[in-house]
């Protein structure tokens, strides 16, 4: 089963970017998913899911790496003007994973609860 690791390899090879909703998937099911990929068109993308056009904002993420969450700043992403879905960059994506795994600055350290319906 290929890891998470080498299928961003993979997209950033080919300059791709991944929908924030993909990698929620990635993680639940750790599969390859080549549908979810999408090339880049002149620096313009347009949303999997509505179509809309999406345009280059710095978000605040929440990203998990081995089984924790993390919240990070300052995130480059298109997000679609239509239905605010994010899409990120492959490389974006290890670059943040880099940070993680090396020593890194905590801004600050917030309680998460987790609750069920
Ligand atoms: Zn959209």
């Amino acid at each position: 089963m290929p890891s998470i690791q080498a299928f961003r390899q993979k997209v950033i090879n080919r300059g791709y970017y991944l929908s924030a909703h993909a990698e929620e998937e990635m993680w639940a099911d750790a599969l390859e998913r080549t549908d979810v990929e999408r090339a880049i068109l002149n620096g313009r993308m347009n949303c999997e899911f509505c179509s809309g056009e999406t345009a280059s904002k710095k978000v605040r993420k929440h990203h998990w790496l081995r089984g924790k969450l993390y919240v990070v700043e300052n995130v480059d992403a298109e997000v679609c003007g239509e239905c605010g879905e994010r899409y990120y960059h492959a490389r974006t994506l290890d670059a943040i994973d880099k940070l993680l795994q090396g020593d890194h600055e905590v801004k600050e350290s917030l309680e998460v609860e987790v609750v069920s319906l």
